[in-house]
């Protein structure tokens, strides 16, 4: 799960980018307007925290133009006023949700998860497939109840494929959503990752598609 931040505070930029990767995402980081909705036009992210005072381009502006090109991304803007209409004009040109500065991280957190977790059209917490049941809040795995230990890399790319259960993910879409842009994993590093996740999950969950991709989906 790959997110983008846009903020131009680079204490809260630095906050947010650092609390949304202990708790698992990917995350890449924009200071500005324009930067910001450059990444969110060229790239694939699954949530974009969208501050709405920033420099170049103010963050109405990015999201109405984000809507406009047809991104669908979910959107949760930071206002720096408790204003209505702020929240108004927010919600008009396309934001899903917001919080007021200043914030809990964990309340991002929470509502990040929360946005990703109704795009994909789940609206409970915990993801289940066949015997597996995946905690998306507290980043758990657990087969017929008993804890299966997955390293946050392989959480990211188990979550990113129980969220699209039922239909192939391709390598790209994968390593779109699962690293931030700088890194550039080897062509075969998601085979072995996959792979140590089947050993791991001891279930057959995810099928492999030779030349396509992956596909979760439950035992039979
Ligand atoms: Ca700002």
């Amino acid at each position: 799960m790959k997110v983008l931040v846009v903020e131009d505070e680079p204490q809260l930029n630095l906050r947010l980018e650092q609390s949304l990767e202990a708790a698992g995402f990917a995350v890449d980081i924009a200071f500005d307007g324009e930067e910001g909705w450059y990444l969110g036009d060229t790239e694939s992210y699954d949530a974009v925290v969208l501050d709405l005072g920033l420099p170049k381009l103010d963050g109405i502006t990015v999201l109405g133009r984000w809507r406009e090109a047809k991104r669908a991304v979910p959107v949760l803007v930071l206002t720096a006023r408790s204003r209505w209409a702020e929240k108004a004009a927010a919600f008009n040109a396309g934001a899903d949700d917001y919080v007021t500065k200043p914030f809990e991280m964990e309340e991002v957190v929470t509502r990040i998860r929360a946005l990703i977790r109704r795009a994909a059209g789940h609206s409970s917490p915990e993801i289940i497939c066949g015997p597996l049941r995946i905690d998306t809040v507290g980043g758990r795995v657990a087969r017929d109840g008993m804890p299966v230990a997955l390293t946050a890399q392989e959480f990211r790319i188990l979550s990113y494929l129980a969220h699209h259960q039922g239909r192939v993910v391709g390598r790209t879409e994968l390593v779109e959503h699962v690293y931030d842009r700088d890194a550039d994993p080897d062509s075969n590093v998601l085979d072995v990752l996959v792979a140590r996740i089947r050993r791991k999950l001891k279930v057959e969950v995810i099928h492999t598609l030779r030349g396509q991709g992956w596909r979760m989906e439950p035992p039979p």
